[in-house]
């Protein structure tokens, strides 16, 4: 019978004969093949400073854009937790005060909006579901940490500074986006 993989192997039990029995040819071999390693193209990258060429759809650490006039855009409706299949998204939601009206577009407003990068499976669900165009996955990469807790990004990093816009252009978006 055939198996699924095609790659079943008859074990033998036939004697060892001498050279196999000292296992120097086998040792030769494998030393023979890490030496040809030496001088092959290397694969690794020196990350940070070498950074590698990220395709045009990858999906990277969100953002939550403001508009126009610096108001953010995020209207605590709560979507893209829904959407989200790993639960990364928490928020609370808040109603906007008189005068506040240059800090938010709508009258209710995310006061907390966390995102557990840990959980996070980078799927862009959240940026799908959104009907506000306020959050965004962008072509940054996650910077690494040994801290669990500094894998939960809250406002103050995921909201982008009034006068440091983050481009989303560069990333190529799929589905209802790609016309943004
Ligand atoms: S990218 Fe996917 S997993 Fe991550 S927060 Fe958005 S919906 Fe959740
Ligand atoms: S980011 Fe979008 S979907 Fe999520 S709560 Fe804000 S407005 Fe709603």
């Amino acid at each position: 019978m055939q198996s699924l993989s095609n790659r079943k192997k008859v074990v033998s039990n036939k004697k060892m004969t001498f050279l196999e029995r000292i296992y120097l040819p086998a040792i030769f071999s494998g030393m023979w093949i890490t030496f040809k390693h030496l001088f092959r193209k290397n694969n690794t990258l020196k990350y940070p400073e070498e950074q590698r060429v990220l395709v045009p759809i990858y999906r990277g650490l969100h953002v939550l854009k403001r508009d126009e006039q610096g108001r953010e855009n995020c209207t605590a409706c709560g979507l893209c937790a829904v959407a989200c299949p790993a639960e990364a998204i928490t928020m609370v939601a808040a109603e906007r005060v008189k005068g506040e009206e240059n800090l938010y577009r709508e009258e209710k407003y995310a006061e907390m909006y966390e995102i557990d990068m840990l959980r996070c499976i980078f799927c862009g669900l959240c940026e799908e579901a959104c009907p506000k165009e306020a959050i965004f996955l962008t072509d940054r990469l996650l910077p690494a940490n040994f801290e669990r807790d500094e894998f939960i990004y809250g406002k103050d990093r995921l909201v982008e500074p009034v006068d440091q816009r983050i481009d989303i252009s560069k990333r190529q978006h799929t589905g209802k986006r790609s016309e943004l």
